[in-house]
C-alpha cells in the first residue's frame, strides 16, 4: 500500500482565518437535527473541529481503500490532439471502484467511524443515487443496515442505480415517501418528485428509530478532508512526472469532489510554496457560487438544521431539470465556501449542451465516459485549455473526473438526440428562493 497516502490533509491547518461557526436554530433542543450534534460520531466532530495538518487513516479504513487505490492519473493525448491545444490536460480518474464515483472516498470512513460509535444502521439521502451506492458499498462492508431515501425522480430515471444499492444489501425508499412526516407532508402538498433536500429530512427524521444514525452527505468538513486521498495522490503522481498544474478543475456538488482534489494543491499555495489556480465548476442551472449569497443557511428542506455559512441558492431553491443529479445541491460546504469569499479559489457555471458536447468528445478520444457531474470538470478543462491557448501561454491542466456515466445513459440518450435543454435559472427564482433564508445571526452570536 505504499501509493496510498496514510493521513488526510487538512486545509484548515493552513488558513489564517476560523471559518464562521454553526448556529443553532431557534427550536426547542429535542427538535434540532444535523449539523454537529450527538448523532455525529465524536471522531467525526474532531476531525470537524481539528487544526492538525495531517489526521492519520485509520488502517481498517486504509485497507479497504486499497481495493481500488491508487486511482490513476493520465494523460488526455488524443483530447489534446483533437482540440488542438499545446497545454497540457491530466485527469485524476475516480471511476474505477465498484461504485462509480469518489463517492466511497469518504463513505468508507464514515460507516468505520460510525459503527466504532455503536450504530447499528445508516440512514442516508441520495439524489442521483451515488451517495446512496457509496454508503451501501461502505455499510456493507462494515457490517451495517443501510435505508437510502432516493429523489423519486432520479429513482424514475435510474432505475439501475436502485439496483445497485439493493445488490449491496440496501434498502431503498423513494422520496418524498409516506414514511415520515416531511415526505407525508410534500406528498400531500402534491409533490412526489422529490429534491434531495427532502430526502435528506427524511433521513433525518428517520434517526428517532433507536440505533439508526443519519450520515450526511459530501459537504461536511471532514468529507472534504476524506476526500483529499485523491489530491494527495495526484500531486505525488504528478510530481514522479516533475509536473506541476496551473489550474486543478473539479465539478462541484457539495464540495467534496472539488475540496478532494484542489486542496492538497492549494495547500501548498498557502503556504507559499507554489502557486495554482482552483476552478470550480457548477452548471448554469444550479450556479450557488457564481449567484449565491454568502449567507447562514440549512442544509435540508426540514428547516430545523443547525444554520451554516455557506454560499446558498435558499434551502427551497429547486433547480430546473437537469442531468448532473449530482450537483443539485442549494449550497456549497462551508470550507469552500470562505474560500471563495476570500477570492482563494474561483468558479465558472456551464450549460448542459456544452458540457455534454465536451463529455462526448472525451469518450471518444480518451474512452471512458464521464459522469454528467465530472463532464462538468471536462468542459471547464476544455475551456481553460482555450483560454491559455489565446494568451499564448500553454497551461498544465488538472482535473477530476470523479465518476463515470455508464448508468447515464439515458441523458447521453437525451444529449444525441437533441433533446437536453439549456437552462437559465430568472434572476427572480434566485431572489425569491433567497428570501426564505433564515433571519441571519446577529455577530455577537456566532
Ligand atoms: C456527487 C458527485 C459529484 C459532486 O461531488 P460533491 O462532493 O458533492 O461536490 C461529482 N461527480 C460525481 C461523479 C458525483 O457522483
Amino acid at each position: 500500500m505504499v501509493n496510498i497516502p496514510d493521513a488526510w490533509y487538512n486545509i484548515l491547518a493552513d488558513l489564517d482565518f476560523a471559518l464562521p461557526p454553526d448556529v443553532q436554530p431557534d427550536l426547542p433542543a429535542g427538535d434540532r437535527a444535523g449539523g454537529i450534534d450527538p448523532q455525529v460520531p465524536l471522531s467525526l466532530v474532531r476531525q470537524e473541529m481539528s487544526r492538525e495538518p495531517w489526521v492519520p487513516i485509520p488502517a481498517e479504513v486504509r485497507e479497504r481503500y486499497a481495493q481500488w487505490r491508487d486511482t490513476p492519473l493520465r494523460r488526455a493525448t488524443n483530447l489534446e490532439r483533437a482540440l488542438g491545444t499545446r497545454s497540457r490536460i491530466y485527469f485524476k480518474y475516480e471511476g474505477g471502484n465498484l461504485t462509480g464515483s469518489h463517492k466511497l472516498n469518504t463513505a468508507v470512513a464514515q460507516a468505520y467511524y460510525y459503527r466504532k460509535a455503536g450504530a447499528t444502521r445508516l440512514a442516508v439521502a441520495t439524489g442521483a443515487g451515488q451517495w446512496g451506492t457509496a454508503v451501501a458499498a461502505a455499510c456493507q462492508m462494515f457490517g451495517l443496515e443501510c435505508h437510502v431515501y432516493m429523489v423519486r425522480s432520479s429513482m424514475t430515471g435510474k432505475p439501475y442505480r436502485r439496483t445497485m444499492m439493493e445488490l449491496l444489501g440496501a434498502q431503498v425508499t423513494a422520496s418524498p415517501s409516506d414514511r415520515t412526516g416531511v415526505g407525508r407532508r410534500f406528498l400531500a402538498a402534491g409533490d412526489h418528485g422529490g429534491t434531495l433536500s427532502v430526502a435528506l429530512a427524511e433521513a433525518v427524521e428517520e434517526t428517532r428509530t433507536p440505533g439508526t444514525r443519519f450520515c450526511a452527505g459530501s459537504g461536511e468538513t471532514y468529507s472534504l478532508l476524506h476526500q483529499t486521498v485523491i489530491g494527495l495522490e495526484a500531486r505525488a503522481q504528478l510530481a514522479e512526472r516533475d509536473v506541476w498544474p496551473d489550474v486543478v478543475v473539479a465539478g462541484l456538488g457539495a464540495g467534496s469532489n472539488f475540496g478532494g482534489l484542489a486542496f492538497p494543491f492549494l495547500g501548498s499555495a498557502l503556504r507559499g510554496e507554489r502557486a495554482v489556480r482552483c476552478l470550480s465548476v457548477e452548471p448554469a442551472a444550479c450556479p450557488k457560487l457564481t449567484r449565491g449569497r454568502y449567507a447562514y443557511d440549512y442544509t435540508d428542506s426540514s428547516e430545523r438544521t443547525a444554520l451554516q455559512k455557506m454560499y446558498t441558492l435558499g434551502h427551497r431553491f429547486t433547480p430546473p431539470a437537469m442531468h448532473a443529479g449530482g450537483l443539485r445541491y442549494h449550497a456549497t460546504a462551508k470550507v469552500v465556501s470562505a474560500l471563495y469569499d476570500r477570492g482563494l479559489i474561483e468558479a465558472a457555471a456551464y450549460q448542459q449542451r456544452e458540457i455534454f458536447s465536451s463529455a462526448t468528445l472525451f469518450t471518444r478520444c480518451e474512452g471512458i465516459v464521464p459522469a454528467p457531474e465530472s463532464a462538468h470538470a471536462v468542459h471547464g478543462a476544455v475551456v481553460e485549455a482555450a483560454r491559455a491557448d489565446e494568451r499564448g501561454e500553454p497551461a498544465t491542466i488538472l482535473f477530476a473526473l470523479s465518476g463515470h456515466g455508464i448508468f447515464d445513459m439515458g441523458a447521453y440518450r437525451s444529449y444525441l438526440d437533441g433533446e437536453i435543454a439549456d437552462d437559465i435559472v430568472p434572476d427572480a427564482a434566485i431572489a425569491a428562493s433567497l428570501a426564505h433564508l433564515p433571519t441571519q445571526p446577529v455577530s455577537s452570536d456566532v
